[in-house]
Formats: structure tokens, sequence, C-alpha cells
């Protein structure tokens, strides 16, 4: 069966990649898309769906969406809309945007606490439905620039994982857009006529700023060097750890077993 146009000949061959190098889905898998109606999460229902078709596994696909409660949510288009092309979804109504208003403190950005209530809201709805894979619609874009948010404002050297088990095992995150770009995501989601909806946060737009700042980073610097983010890409999978400062990947062999029950470590002999 033909692809619909290159764009998703494209896209398909990447996220096949992606699912092949990072073991994402598995033959009997049920994969629970995080569907908000923004157009990343729709680029990915769409061609799991695709792929789903075409694969050589069977594994069935079930769209979730999770309500943050803001007013004007367009929910109600995206039930149709999977409705439309046989997709099983299910929405889960929360009020995670006024408790984010209660629990916040002045000033904070609601952002980390946002995702981490949706996680929550996500593993527990991954156990109704009986998902063995939680599918998010991060893209090349979002690895990069959060690559960039960690290395310049927390002073950590970390992106995201592809593939990620939670921390008590029992559920497994996954992001099969790894290497398929922002813009690629957002003409595809046009291209299959899918209605992207905004999430009503009133945060949304405002608080990412650094995010913003450094999305025009990599705008600025891709004009002079295209390749730029595929070599970023490229980075986050080819680490010489070796080369870093950090003590847990070189850690100093002689000096560890040499060090007292009370963590003193004795200077070695000076020879004169
Ligand atoms: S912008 Fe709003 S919806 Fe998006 S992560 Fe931040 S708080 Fe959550």
């Amino acid at each position: 069966m033909a692809y619909t146009s290159p764009l998703e000949t494209r896209i398909a061959k990447k996220v096949t990649r992606a699912i092949a190098d990072y073991g994402l889905i598995e033959h009997g898998d049920r994969v629970m898309v995080g569907l908000s109606g923004g157009k990343d999460s729709w680029a990915l229902i769409q061609i799991l769906d695709e792929l789903r078709q075409r694969a050589p596994i069977t594994f069935s696909i079930v769209a979730v969406t999770v309500d943050s409660g803001y007013d004007g949510y367009r929910h109600d288009l995206i039930a149709t809309t999977c409705e439309q092309r046989g997709w099983e979804y299910r929405i889960e109504h929360t009020g995670i945007g006024a408790a984010i208003d209660e629990i916040l403190e002045d000033h904070a950005t609601p952002c980390s606490l946002c995702a981490r209530l949706r996680r929550g809201v996500l593993y527990r709805l991954a156990d109704e439905v009986g998902a063995t894979k939680i599918a998010l619609g991060h893209h090349l874009d979002d690895f990069i620039e959060t690559l960039l948010l960690n290395l310049f404002f927390a002073g950590s050297l970390k992106a995201m994982p592809a593939r990620l088990v939670s921390d008590n095992s029992r559920h497994v995150v996954i992001r099969p857009l790894v290497s398929v770009t922002e813009a690629e995501a957002r003409s595809y989601a046009r291209e299959r006529s899918l209605p992207i909806v905004g999430c009503c946060c009133p945060a949304c737009g405002d608080l990412s700023l650094q995010r913003q700042r450094i999305k025009r980073l990599i705008a600025e610097l891709e004009v002079e060097h295209p390749e730029i983010k595929n070599s970023m890409i490229r980075a986050l999978a080819n680490v010489a750890g070796r080369h870093l400062l950090d003590r847990r990947l070189n850690p100093l062999p002689e000096f560890r077993e040499a060090a007292g029950r009370d963590g003193a470590i004795p200077l070695p002999v000076v020879r004169r």
C-alpha cells in the first residue's frame, strides 16, 4: 500500500527507523497516544496508524486526551476527528488547571508542575486502557531545544530519551517522532487535514520565553549551517562520556579503592 505523499513516505521512514533503533513498538503492543490536538500529537497518531496498517507486526492504538479544564478547549473536535478516522478514543476531564493555580507559588512557571500532573493522569489511564506503551509527540526540535535549555539554563547535559521506563517499571513512554522535525510534523498534520486545537492554557505562549529564545538561536544558526539540527540530534546518540567532566562517568578507581570507610582519600605519595 503506497503512502499518500512524499512527506508521509519520509516521515514513515524516519519513524520506522526510530522504532527499530530504540525498540519502541513490539508485536502485540497496545500503544496509547497522548492526543492534545496540537499538530505534533496529530502527526504522531496519523503516522502510527499508517505504519500499523503496513507493519509486519501487530499492534493497536488508542488515543487519549487529558483535558486540563480550561475554558474553550475544543476537545469535541478531537473526538469527532478520531471517530471519523476510526481511531479508538478516550477523553479524561481533569482539574489540572485549577490545581496548578492553587499549588503554584507566585512567579513560578507552571509547565513542569503541569507536565508532572499530566504524566500522572496518563499513567493511570494507561493502566485503565491496558496500554503497554505511552506514545508522546515530542519531535526532533523538542529534543535539541531541551538539550540547549538544560545546557544553558540548568547546568545539566541532558535532553530526553526516545524510550523511558517509569521509575516503578510499570510504564514505558516512547517518542517515535525523535527524527521528525517540527516543520515536518506541522506540514503533515495540515496535509492530512487534522484540526489543530489549542490547549487554551493562559500560560501557553508567554511562559516559554527561554524556549522561544533557543528556537530563534537555532534558526539563526541554521541559516549559516543548514545541517545544524541533524548534527545536534546525532550528537545525542554519539556521546563521548570520557570527554566530559562528570565523575560518575569517569571515576577515579585507584582513589575510590583507596578511600577509607569514612570516604577520606589518602593523598598519593610524592617522591622527591
Ligand atoms: S503552557 Fe500551559 S498547558 Fe502547556 S505545559 Fe505549560 S502550563 Fe501546561
